[in-house]
């Protein structure tokens, strides 16, 4: 099968020929991969960001945000079946540990993420396992819906968090409506009744924000975006920032436009807070980690999908095509998430079925 893997730190990914992944446990699952939605991390992956974290060897494929047809199953697998349409939950979870138990999925004590530390879906299969797969009607399209395996799962999973901060009366800054921040704005509507003020530099992204139901949004340039929020704060700052770019500035402007007593959701990665502590004191200013999201988040998600509450807006690319449209995303000329389509794979689906 086909891969995009990446062989060397801080260089372009390689479309290679490997073998395709095979059953070997009782609970694993091969999804013949539909779609996959390309990530900001993936481009931090390239970059090295998660060398030491995820202590991967080289080279490897790529790509946690996953949907496609089931294409083999272990022997005690009986939640999908051969041909069925899923969508991957990026985790693959014990079932067995506390954080399990809990439905913390993330910090799963025996976890494993394909993308990350070992094969994803940039490729025309991917191995995870029967915990992680979210069976899907049959009508819906890979490519329509696997940037919510990660995007927008991640989006959810931080505005469920802020949902007790944003009563009647607040006022929420998102920063950033890219892949994820058009997501949380769809999810701000429909979980909450606060004022939602996108900042983004990219016009285009602020143009769908609107279409959203963002009642304001502020372009970013030079400091005079954090004077608009100022003035549309009432000179206090909002309750809460969601911080869906974490890189490029962007804490410092969440943190000039925070209320005294504010929560402030990281969501976005790549530079550190560096804040003096005696502010974060006498501010009482709260950061709060948020790291995807759990498998009831994404079966939620489907929910508010199929009410028509969260629609996604996305740019497909082949497979071969993974560079450009990394540096499409990086250089933010991406509209809504870059989503990759294997070839020939839509035909591959028919014969699954
Ligand atoms: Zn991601
Ligand atoms: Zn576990």
């Amino acid at each position: 099968m086909r891969a995009a893997r990446l062989h060397a730190y801080h260089e372009a990914l390689q479309l290679d020929e490997v073998d395709e992944p095979k059953v070997s446990g009782p609970l694993d699952v091969v999804v013949k991969i539909g779609a996959a939605g390309l990530c900001r991390t993936d481009l931090h992956i390239q970059e090295g960001q998660w060398a030491e974290k995820s202590q991967v060897k080289l080279p490897y494929t790529p790509g946690h945000e996953n949907a496609g047809w089931v294409h083999e199953v272990g022997s005690a697998v009986t939640n999908v079946e051969v041909g069925d349409t899923v969508i991957v939950h990026p985790f693959i979870t014990c079932g067995l540990c506390r954080a399990c138990r809990a439905g913390d999925d993330m910090h799963c004590e025996n976890g494993s993420f394909p993308g990350i530390n070992r094969d994803g879906g940039f490729a025309d299969f991917l191995l995870t396992s029967a915990r992680s797969v979210v069976k899907l009607d049959p009508r819906l399209q890979p490519a329509e819906i696997a940037a919510l395996a990660d995007a927008g799962l991640t989006a959810i999973h931080a505005v469920k968090k802020a949902i007790p901060v944003l009563g009647a009366g607040t006022r929420c800054v998102v920063i950033g409506a890219g892949g994820l921040g058009h997501i949380g704005i769809q999810c701000l509507k429909a979980y909450t009744p606060t004022e939602i003020i996108v900042v983004d530099p990219n016009e285009k992204a602020l143009e769908l924000a609107r279409e959203l139901g963002a009642d304001h949004t502020v372009k970013v340039e030079g400091a005079s975006h954090i004077q608009t929020v100022q003035e549309l704060t009432d000179g206090t700052g909002a309750q809460a920032i969601i911080d869906f770019v974490g890189e490029k500035g962007a804490v410092e402007d969440g943190v000039a436009m925070i209320e005294d007593g504010g929560f402030y959701y990281v969501i976005g990665y790549g530079q550190n807070i560096d804040i003096p502590t005696i502010d974060v004191i006498s501010r009482e200013i709260s950061f709060i980690g948020c790291l995807v999201g759990t498998y009831i988040d994404l079966q939620d998600l489907m929910t508010l999908t199929a009410q028509g509450k969260v629609t996604l807006h996305t740019s497909t690319y082949p497979l071969d095509a993974i560079n450009d449209a990394m540096a499409d995303l990086d250089n933010g000329r991406l509209q809504g998430r870059g989503i990759l389509v294997p070839q020939g794979v839509r035909e591959g689906a028919a014969a699954a079925a």
